[in-house]
């Protein structure tokens, strides 16, 4: 079990465990280390009982995320196509109503978002697992990649902007976000 301890500018010693299980260690900068290891050992239990956790939430999302294929080319040439097929009849929908235009699209196959927007540039990126969500979800972030067209960050004016054109946001990116975490089937 890796315990990674990193020294920092804090009055307490503080515990997490990372996404691939290891045990990140926060302690105040000189800090005993024997004191760090029977910290540890002291909270053990809830270490176990966390990284199982933490297992099993990784288990559920590589398992959504999975249910795209993309172990060849052509799969992932075809789930690029697929994703064009799906968003495009959107951007050309809401960049009307917004007033707003695009000037270029990349998709990929990350999983750490589902869209960005180079508002200098005009370019939208997308995530080919798209595919996985359900339409309004879908749509949910393309209104959301377009708004960035007008603002760059996520300030109130921002989700003015996405309210008024996708009042259904929030519930859109709560569903998401379960659906990505493995939990809707
Ligand atoms: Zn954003």
């Amino acid at each position: 079990m890796p315990i990674i301890i990193t020294y920092r500018r804090t009055q307490r010693l503080s515990m997490r465990i990372a996404k691939n299980g290891d045990v990140r260690v926060s302690a105040p900068i000189g800090y005993p280390q024997a004191k760090i290891e029977q910290f540890v050992m002291q909270h053990r239990e809830w270490i176990e009982k966390a990284r199982e956790v933490t297992s099993q939430r990784q288990n559920k999302r590589k398992a959504f995320y999975a249910r795209l294929p993309l172990d060849t080319r052509q799969q992932f040439k075809d789930a690029v196509q697929r994703t064009n097929a799906l968003v495009m009849p959107m951007i050309e929908k809401y960049e009307k109503l917004m007033g707003v235009r695009h000037t270029g699209i990349h998709y990929s196959n990350t999983t750490s978002k589902w869209g960005s927007c180079a508002k200098a540039t005009g370019k939208l990126y997308f995530s080919i697992y798209l595919l996985l969500l359900p339409e309004w979800c879908v749509e949910h972030v393309v209104v959301h990649e377009l708004a960035h067209l007008i603002e760059p960050n996520h300030s109130p004016r921002f989700h003015q902007i996405v309210e008024r054109y996708f009042p259904r946001w929030r519930e859109a990116r709560a569903e998401t976000k379960r659906i990505a975490a493995g939990f809707a089937n």
